[in-house]
């Protein structure tokens, strides 16, 4: 895991001045009159919504789009809208697919004993390159946060149990981030599957506490499957 994000490097740059006692959003105002012209200021917000950017890198990107040719950005802003048209959630794992069912649900060399859960279908291709796990996953679309309130009723646990009343599963996989809502989100998902008579096991993360499965390397990932231990 690296440091800190550039998002909060810029932050930690960013001085407040109790002095004039001016607002975030003022300060981002007079940043935007900076910017000649108010697409190229929107250009620089669109930037700033993606992670890990901030403002000097969405302004750095902006000025390139600038500099492109005007197919090529095109071409940009095409894939972002044809990648939202066609994606969905797989119909059986959540994960994100083109078609009702995703490709890995549809392998059938994986190892359908083994179901991995995630948190996000971005988890996967995390797990996915590591090249470790050959059974299938289950991504659950959030994590509890009651006090976001955030229960089990929102995030896709009954599609899970019922893959796993289906009897085919001998282990069920805990891959969820070790970070509060992550590990209340595996305390709970054990509770209600050990009752179902299959192994429950949770990934060790070679992660600190508060970490996300996200910004792990491949070995990290590997070293995590493969020191999972029963809950
Ligand atoms: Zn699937």
């Amino acid at each position: 895991m690296t440091g800190k994000s550039e998002r909060d490097m810029e932050k930690d740059q960013e001085i407040p001045s109790p002095a004039s006692g001016r607002t975030k959003r003022e300060k981002a105002g007079d940043q935007d009159a900076r910017i000649s012209g108010k697409a190229l200021g929107r250009m620089v917000e669109s930037f700033m919504k993606f992670p890990g950017i901030g403002r000097k890198s969405a302004e750095r990107l902006a000025f390139s789009v600038l500099s492109m040719p005007k197919e090529e950005a095109s071409g940009i802003a095409q894939a972002i809208i044809d990648l939202k048209n066609s994606s969905r959630y797989c119909a059986v794992c959540n994960n994100i697919t083109e078609d009702d069912v995703c490709v890995i649900c549809r392998d059938p060399r994986r190892d359908e004993t083994a179901l991995c859960v995630v948190e996000e279908p971005s988890n996967i291709l995390v797990l996915e390159k590591s090249g470790t796990f050959r059974g299938k996953y289950h991504a659950l679309l959030g994590a509890l946060s009651p006090l976001d309130g955030v229960g089990p009723e929102d995030l896709k646990i009954n599609g899970l149990l019922d893959r796993i009343k289906a009897g085919v599963v001998k282990e069920v996989i805990l891959a969820t981030n070790p970070t509060v809502k992550g590990e209340t989100t595996a305390l709970y998902l054990a509770k209600v599957i050990k009752p179902l008579g299959v192994s429950v096991t949770r990934i060790a993360y070679g992660l600190p506490v508060g970490g996300d499965i996200e910004y792990a390397d491949e070995n990290t990932v590997q070293r995590a499957l493969q020191g999972r231990r029963e809950m």
